[in-house]
């Protein structure tokens, strides 16, 4: 009876919006019972809530870590070598991948924060970010890196044709070595015919 009369006084009253640090938190939270005005106001939530992720994509250095990791395979990422070094993220690192496609199913994650353990960089975290609702499902699926098809399709092209000149500038220095081993062994059998063999 005493928590019914409790709770009936309590709902005339709305909720105390303290912060979670607070130390009476629990103590206020119990005074009122009327949902507050939101999205006008909103109630503080803890700044390590683990609500939505996001990804630093200038600090990314796409090395799929985090992709792997993830035990619900909700992180899809398409990697494209770059013919050199394209920048460094914040902390120095350089960078050599783009990132075609950086996807992550948020309705899929399981909000384990194993992909923001593994990750070198720190660049994918959770943040306390909890006011996102969408009409569909699909877009639940956030999409972090901005690189449209054309431009991924230039720069595979760009990194094949590096690869192909490689490959060819490495099989001319064989064939080169090869014919150099050649020549230097016709002229040492030539040397050899002149030559007066040796009596014991
Ligand atoms: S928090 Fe866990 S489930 Fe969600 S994307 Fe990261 S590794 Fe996957
Ligand atoms: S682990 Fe970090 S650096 Fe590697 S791909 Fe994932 S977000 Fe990018």
């Amino acid at each position: 009876m005493a928590l019914t009369l409790r709770h009936l006084f309590a709902s005339k009253k709305r909720r105390v919006m303290d912060p979670v640090k607070t130390d009476n938190y629990f103590d206020t939270q119990g005074q009122g019972t009327n949902t507050i005005q939101y999205p006008a106001q909103q109630l503080p939530v803890p700044e390590v809530g683990r609500y939505q992720l996001f990804v630093e994509m200038d600090d990314c250095i796409v090395c799929d870590l985090c992709a792997k990791i993830c035990p619900v395979d909700c992180i899809e990422i398409d990697a494209i070598k770059a013919t050199e070094a394209i920048g460094q993220t914040s902390d120095g690192t350089t960078k050599r991948l783009y990132a075609a496609k950086f996807d992550i199913d948020m309705a899929k994650c399981m909000y384990c924060g194993l992909c923001t353990v593994v990750c070198p960089t720190e660049c994918i975290t959770m943040t306390n970010q909890y006011d996102v609702s969408v009409p569909e499902l699909d877009l639940l699926t956030y999409k972090f890196s901005d690189m449209d098809t054309a431009v991924a399709e230039e720069k595979r092209r760009l990194f094949e044709e590096a690869q192909a000149e490689k490959q060819a500038a490495k099989l001319a220095a064989m064939k080169k070595k090869e014919d150099d081993d050649k020549k230097n062994k016709d002229k040492g059998n030539g040397d050899d015919e002149g030559a007066v063999p040796e009596l014991v």
